[in-house]
């Protein structure tokens, strides 16, 4: 085996137990537990190189990801937040070049952030002037107790442990404090990404890809598995839109169909979803 690459268990029930779901050309697969349905990348790049790719991961040729396609779902998101939480000490985890903090400047909030990428750091530090360390969660070694909300908005896949990630968030969460995590829909990504959807849009018939960083594609159930295993409990899910980088026609889809998934999501409940984005709004157990 290439030592590019490494094999895991599943982050849920901690088994070797899985069907592949998605064979590329290289190496990695992705492939699906039999106990709890988690998709999942494996083997996978190891977790230097992933290190490396999340150090390079805002660039000055990508920043338009990070600022101007994600600006409206921000401050929906944050807007959520804020109606649970009128104040207190914020953090965002993976935090880019800092536009989630926009919308939390004021009295009322401290902001901190953490990022792997020095450019993303340096700028949600001379845009926000916010308290932003460049490197992981853990390396941190926040006080316990600290925040009032922890943020990670479309990043908990990129992780190689989310559950490492999610147990040092309890730790330094209040005991009332709120988690928001977004993460990409699986339906829409599955629906998306493979058949006639993705041929209709990119003239091929999957753009699942193997060759790939995004190393989990949990979904509400694995997702809520996942947050119950940790000791944290989805109070609230949301639909969100897919990033807004594509103008025109291609702008008009996604509008309509974010209002379609908004109309379905309520309709059921919040059992089905199509959405580009989920929200999760997570409180510890208590
Ligand atoms: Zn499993």
């Amino acid at each position: 085996m290439d030592d590019q690459f490494e094999y895991v268990n599943c982050l849920i029930c901690g088994k070797d137990d899985t069907e592949v779901f998605v064979r590329g050309k290289g190496p990695a697969r992705i492939v699906k537990c039999r106990n709890d349905g988690l998709l999942y990348l494996n083997p996978r790049p190891a977790s230097i190189r992933v290190r490396d790719f999340h150090t390079e991961y805002v660039r000055n040729d990508n920043l338009d990801m990070f600022t101007l396609f994600r600006r409206e779902v921000l401050r929906r998101e944050a807007d959520t937040i804020k109606s649970m939480k009128s104040g207190g000490n914020l953090l965002d985890i993976g935090c880019a070049t800092g536009t989630f903090f926009e919308n939390f400047i004021g009295p009322t909030w401290h902001l901190y952030g953490v990022e792997t990428s020095p450019l993303g750091v340096e700028l949600a530090r001379s845009r926000y002037g916010v308290e932003v360390f460049c490197g992981t969660l853990r390396e941190v070694g926040y006080p316990s107790a600290f925040f009032d909300v922890v943020t990670i908005l479309d990043t908990l896949y990129y992780l190689p442990d989310p559950r490492a990630e999610l147990m040092e968030i309890k730790r330094v969460l209040k005991d009332e404090g709120v988690l928001a995590i977004e993460i990409p829909g699986l339906t829409y990504t599955l629906l998306r990404d493979r058949g006639p959807v993705c041929w209709a849009l990119d003239g091929k018939w999957s753009r699942m890809s193997t060759d790939s960083w995004h190393l989990y594609y949990f979904s509400q159930s694995t997702l809520s598995l996942l947050l119950s295993s940790v000791g944290f409990r989805v109070v609230k899910a949301i639909p969100e839109q897919s990033s807004l980088g594509r103008r025109g026609v291609a702008r008009t889809l996604n509008d309509l169909h974010f209002a379609l998934a908004r109309l379905l999501f309520k309709a059921t409940a919040g059992r089905f979803s199509i959405a580009g984005k989920e929200l999760y709004l997570a409180t510890k157990m208590k």
